[in-house]
């Protein structure tokens, strides 16, 4: 679904990619792991386009990523992103931010779209919070409704950046839930994040990324069990 050869991108001095070579299949969970500064959020925006990038292809769906107009609208409408400060617009209901994009990008009609939104927030186990607003709502349930947000576009694929991070503990595991469920319904996901049991859970493959280069990729059992790599040992010693 995504092949990414040899991308490398710079911000002035500093080499963020560094020829990241990168497959990832329709229905792979792939889960991004490495150290802070390593590069993991500047790939997911990579992939979606809110980043360009000054070396190499990223080809999406069999096309290279477009860069402006209708074909940019259309890849950010196939490619969801979920990130750590859910984004939700404040003052829309939820119902309202789970159906803004089917209504003005997709051009849905209201009453199916609010339709379809239901269901899906049904689907993330929000849907008594339809009509309260984001502040209403749990650090959990907003992310929840970030995700819902997502597949309303029917996505090809997810990037979660940290989607975790800024919940508080007994809120991360009923993200995480709805994550699972997502991977094993089929969804392409790329997820960055330190959670080792979502990874061992979910993931296909992890990718750990350091210094902008990806250092090792493995299946979850291996790296987490037997890293090949000092700088993975290194960091997993550190987060365990
Ligand atoms: P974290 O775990 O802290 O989220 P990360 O792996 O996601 O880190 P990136 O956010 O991709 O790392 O950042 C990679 C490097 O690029 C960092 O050194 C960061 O400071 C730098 N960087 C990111 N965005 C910009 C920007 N817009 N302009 C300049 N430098 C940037
Ligand atoms: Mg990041």
């Amino acid at each position: 679904l995504v092949k990414l050869d040899n991308v490398n991108k710079h911000y002035g001095d500093l080499h963020v990619l560094r020829d990241i070579n990168l497959t990832i299949s329709k229905g792979e969970v792939l889960v991004v792991i490495g150290p802070s500064g390593g590069g993991k959020s500047t790939l997911c925006r990579a992939i979606n386009r809110l980043e360009t990038i000054d070396g190499g292809t990223i080809v999406f769906d069999g096309r290279p990523l477009p860069a402006e107009g209708r074909e940019l609208a259309r890849l950010r409408s196939e490619v969801g992103m979920v990130f750590q400060s859910f984004n939700l617009f404040a003052h829309k209901t939820i119902l309202e931010n789970v159906t803004l994009g089917p209504i003005k990008v997709r051009k849905k009609a209201r009453t199916a779209a609010e339709q379809r939104g239901m269901e899906l927030l049904e689907r993330v186990g929000i849907a008594s919070q339809a009509h309260k607003y984001p502040a209403q709502l749990s650090g959990g349930q907003q992310q929840r409704t970030a995700i819902a947000r997502a597949l309303a576009m029917d996505p090809k694929m997810i990037l979660f950046d940290e989607p975790t991070s800024a919940l508080d503990p007994e809120m991360v595991q009923e993200v995480l839930d709805v994550m699972v469920g997502l991977a094993r319904d089929g969804m392409t996901m790329v997820v960055v994040t330190h959670e080792m049991g979502f990874a061992r859970r979910a993931a296909n493959r992890v990718v750990f990324m350091a210094e902008g280069q990806i250092v090792e990729e493995n299946i979850p059992e291996e790296f987490f069990t037997n890293p090949s790599t000092d700088r993975a040992k290194d960091f997993l010693s550190k987060i365990l």
